[in-house]
């Protein structure tokens, strides 16, 4: 056998094994993971003005035009744009689409749990143009608006873009687009992780009535393959976007990758909403039960309206672990999350699992140096997609 088939059959068996929190992976159905592997993964497409460059694309032609009006309708949107090849491919089409050089744009600080592409020495060094900071108040994760109005009077900012990576809580969007109005800024919205939750109706139902733009990864909360997607009610910015995904931003948008993401889509409009509010409840439940087991997450006694739990470095130094110490030694145990601090509940949500008692127990008992891995392994072997019925 190919030794590197060896460790794709490897890695499909460790990780169907953990506990998987990540907060920014997923898990794809055996339908999306069909579409991946289909032989439309080696095929080439590039489409311009609803013509493709390429022979042989009948069928993929069929599958951008329904996967765009899937997209649409999952997203409430009157435009979709389905073909970014990543999260950050779209923040980049965005940036090209609205701004100019030496312009200046808007993000949430990295420090604050803001995307670090947005950070100057990233996306707005390769653009030639400057970041400010949006003024943020980490403790209540509210945008502060007094403080914005005056950035945004002295930056004059062409775009602001709200969303953050470490991500709890809402935006009060209604102000801050009268604000963008005011001073003639475009606002949009970097929903990558939440885009699950978007589409499910769980979380910032209003985006796309106070945004121009929204815009993020597929495969965070929104459980489709790796890829990106924007969406916007207007034509103008729309155009624009298109123009300069080909050959600027990207070329080919992997075929594959938008079947397996069209598949999603359809089942996100089956059960999308019992999903996503099956997500927050599980964040809400698991931070409730962390913290009767004695790691007490951030933002009580809210906790979180998205996916996220976290955890700061302060608490873990209680416990005598730093955030890479937490998550190495979870790993250990077969329970899977990152090494900022942030516990996903996407994807066991996805597997239809609401037992967040149980999840904080083994998480605390590892902590304290117990080995539960063999807990963890009977309770993920048990573990299979939900489909909630349908
Ligand atoms: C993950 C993330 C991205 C990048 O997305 P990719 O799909 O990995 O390219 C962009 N913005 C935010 C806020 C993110 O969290």
């Amino acid at each position: 056998m190919s030794e590197i088939l060896n460790i794709v059959n490897e890695h499909n068996k460790y990780r169907s094994r953990t506990l998987n929190l990540q907060a920014s992976e997923n898990v794809l159905s055996p339908d999306a993971r069909e579409a991946l592997s289909s032989d439309m993964a080696s095929r080439y497409s590039l489409l311009m003005n609803g013509e493709d460059s390429y022979g042989g694309t009948r069928f993929t032609l069929e599958l951008v035009d329904l996967t765009e009006k899937l997209a649409a309708r999952v997203f409430r949107s009157k435009f979709a744009e389905v073909r970014p090849t990543g999260g950050h491919i779209a923040s980049q089409t965005v940036i090209l689409s609205t701004m100019k050089k030496k312009e200046n744009m808007l993000s949430i600080q990295e420090k604050f749990g803001g995307y670090t592409g947005y950070q100057k020495e990233y996306l707005p060094k390769m653009f030639g143009i400057q970041n400010y900071d949006i003024p943020f108040n980490p403790s209540t994760q509210e945008i502060i608006l007094d403080n914005l109005e005056k950035v945004v009077k002295s930056s004059k900012p062409s775009l602001m873009i709200l969303g953050q990576s470490i991500f709890v809580r809402h935006y009060d969007l209604k102000p801050v687009r009268e604000i963008c109005d005011r001073h003639g800024c475009v606002l949009a919205y970097d929903g990558s992780h939440v885009m699950g939750l978007i589409g499910g109706n769980a979380f910032q139902k209003d985006v796309l009535q106070y945004c121009d733009i929204l815009f993020g990864s597929t495969h965070k909360t929104f459980f489709g393959p790796q890829g990106g997607v924007i969406l916007s009610n207007d034509e103008d910015i729309m155009e624009r976007v298109r123009r300069n995904l080909t050959w600027r931003t990207m070329d080919n948008y992997h075929p594959s990758r938008l079947a397996a993401l069209g598949v999603a889509m359809e089942e996100m409009l089956k059960y999308g909403e019992t999903y996503a509010r099956s997500v927050t409840e599980n964040s809400k439940n698991l931070a409730m039960e962390l913290s009767k087991n004695g790691i007490k997450p951030e933002y009580e006694p809210w906790y979180s309206e998205t996916h996220q739990v976290i955890i700061s470095e302060t608490t873990m130094k209680k416990l005598g672990l730093d955030l890479v110490g937490f998550s190495k030694i979870l790993e250990k145990n077969g329970i899977i999350v990152d090494r900022e601090g942030r516990i996903g509940t996407a994807e066991i949500s996805r597997m239809g699992y609401s037992k967040m008692d149980i999840i904080a127990e083994l998480i605390s008992r590892a902590v304290k140096g117990e080995d539960v891995s063999r807990e963890v392994e009977e309770l993920t072997g048990n573990l299979k997609i939900s489909y909630w019925g349908e």
